[in-house]
C-alpha cells in the first residue's frame, strides 16, 4: 500500500494541472513528495512519538487536489509526457525591407527600422529557391506582422497585419509582380532568356566587327610602314649611287684605247705617279743599266744591244739578219708586199706602254718619236718591196 501511494504521488504531481507548468509548481511538487516520503519512513516506526497518527489525513492534505480520480499509471509513457511542443523559431535581427503600415493601429513602419524577427523556412519553394517567412511586431501596437521573401520578383511580399506602401519605382504592370501560373512563369523566363541570347549574339557580332576593324587598321599600318621603309631604302640607294657616280666622275681616269674601258685613280698625283712608274718599268724591260736598247731571246738572255743614238734612229726596229735571210712564206708573200702593211714588232709590254703613253693627257715626246720611227720603217719597207718587185 505504501509503494502504491508513493507511485501515485510521484506521478500525480507531474501530469496534473496541465495549464500550470511553471518552475514554482514543479518545485512545490518535489518538496511535497519529499515530505510525504519522510512521513512514510516515520510510519515504519510506530513506537516513536513523531509518527503521525493519521496517514490518510496526511495523504489527502497534500495530494487530494492534484490526483485526478481517473488516473491510470499504466498509461504513462516514460520520458514522453512532459515535452512541451513549442514552435520556437530562430530569431534574427533585421531591418524592415520596405515601408509598411500596420492594419491594426495604422502605424507607419519605415523602411530600415530594426526588428528582432522570427524566421521560418517555408516548405514551398520557387523553382527550387527557398522562401522564408518573417514575423515582426508592430512598433506601435505589438500586433504581429508577417511577410515573406518572393524570389519571383526578387522582393518581399506582405502577408498579414500590414500593407505595403507602394514604392514609386515599382512598375505595377511588370508581370513579375502579378500572380501567374507556373506555365506562364516558365514561358516568361524562357522569353527573357531568349532576349538575353539575342543580345549576346549582337554583342558578339559587334565585338567581331571591332576586332576586324582593329586588324584591318593594324594591317594598313604595317603596310604603310613597309612602303615607307622601302621608299626610304630606295631613296638611300639612289643617293648612294649618285654619290658613287659623282665620286667616280670626279676621280681622275685614263681611257684605255681599243675599247678597254676606263682606268680610275684616286687622285691626279696617283695617276701621274702610276703612269711614270709604268713608263719606267717598260723602259727598264728593254734597256740595260747603261741605257742601251737590248733584245733578249726566249730564255731572257741578251742577244743584241743598240746605243741610245741607234735606238733614236730606230735601228732596233729593223728586222735582224736572220729575219732578212728568211725566205718569205709563199702564201704570205702578197701580204708582205702590201704597201700599207706595218709589221708590229712590239712586245706585249711595249704595247701596254704605248697605250699608257697615248692615254696620258700630254702627248709624250717618246711616243711621237716612236710613231715617226714607225712611219720611216714603213717607208723603208715599202721601198724594199718595190725593189723586189722590179727584180
Ligand atoms: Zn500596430
Amino acid at each position: 500500500m505504501a509503494t502504491d501511494s508513493r507511485d501515485s504521488i510521484s506521478i500525480s504531481h507531474r501530469s496534473s494541472r496541465p495549464g500550470e507548468n511553471g518552475p514554482s509548481s514543479r518545485l512545490q511538487g518535489r518538496v511535497s513528495a519529499d515530505i510525504a516520503n519522510f512521513f512514510l519512513f516515520l510510519s515504519l516506526f510506530p513506537s516513536t512519538s513523531f509518527a503521525p497518527t493519521n496517514l490518510r489525513w496526511l495523504n489527502e492534505r497534500f495530494f487530494r487536489s492534484t490526483t485526478p480520480p481517473d488516473f491510470d499509471p499504466s498509461k504513462v509513457v516514460k520520458g514522453g509526457g512532459s515535452k512541451i511542443k513549442n514552435d520556437k523559431l530562430p530569431t534574427v535581427r533585421l531591418m524592415a525591407p520596405f515601408t509598411m503600415q500596420c492594419l491594426q493601429c495604422a502605424e507607419f513602419i519605415p523602411k530600415g527600422l530594426k526588428f528582432n524577427a522570427r524566421k521560418e523556412k517555408l516548405e514551398e519553394t520557387y523553382f527550387g529557391v527557398a522562401m522564408v517567412r518573417l514575423y515582426i511586431k508592430c512598433s506601435g501596437c505589438k500586433h504581429e506582422i508577417t511577410f515573406r521573401t518572393d524570389p519571383k520578383s526578387n522582393d518581399y511580399k506582405t502577408e498579414r497585419g500590414a500593407k505595403r506602401i507602394t514604392d514609386g519605382w515599382r512598375d505595377t504592370n511588370d508581370p513579375r509582380f502579378k500572380d501567374e501560373t507556373e506555365q506562364e512563369t516558365l514561358d516568361r523566363l524562357e522569353a527573357e532568356a531568349g532576349e538575353d541570347h539575342v543580345q549576346e549574339d549582337k554583342m558578339a557580332e559587334l565585338e567581331d566587327k571591332m576586332q576586324d576593324s582593329k586588324r584591318e587598321m593594324q594591317v594598313a599600318d604595317a603596310l604603310d610602314e613597309i612602303r615607307s621603309r622601302n621608299a626610304r631604302i630606295e631613296r638611300n640607294e639612289a643617293a648612294e649611287k649618285k654619290i658613287v657616280a659623282q665620286k667616280e666622275e670626279e676621280r681622275p681616269f685614263i681611257e684605255l684605247k681599243n675599247g678597254l674601258g676606263k682606268y680610275y685613280f684616286n687622285s691626279k698625283e696617283e695617276m701621274e705617279r702610276t703612269l711614270a712608274e709604268d713608263k719606267l718599268t717598260a723602259w727598264r724591260a728593254f734597256h740595260d743599266e747603261k741605257g742601251n736598247r737590248i733584245k733578249r731571246d726566249h730564255d731572257g738572255k741578251i742577244i743584241k744591244r743598240w746605243t741610245p743614238e741607234e735606238e733614236a734612229q730606230g735601228l732596233h726596229l729593223l728586222p735582224s739578219k736572220s729575219e732578212q735571210k728568211a725566205k718569205p712564206v709563199p702564201g704570205l708573200e702578197d701580204e708582205i708586199i702590201d704597201d700599207n702593211y706595218v709589221p708590229d714588232t712590239r712586245t706585249d709590254d711595249q704595247i701596254l706602254a704605248d697605250i699608257m703613253g697615248q692615254a696620258s693627257d700630254s702627248e709624250d715626246s717618246t711616243a711621237q718619236r716612236m710613231r715617226a720611227m714607225r712611219k720611216k720603217v714603213a717607208a723603208k719597207k715599202s721601198g724594199q718591196a718595190a725593189k723586189r718587185q722590179k727584180r
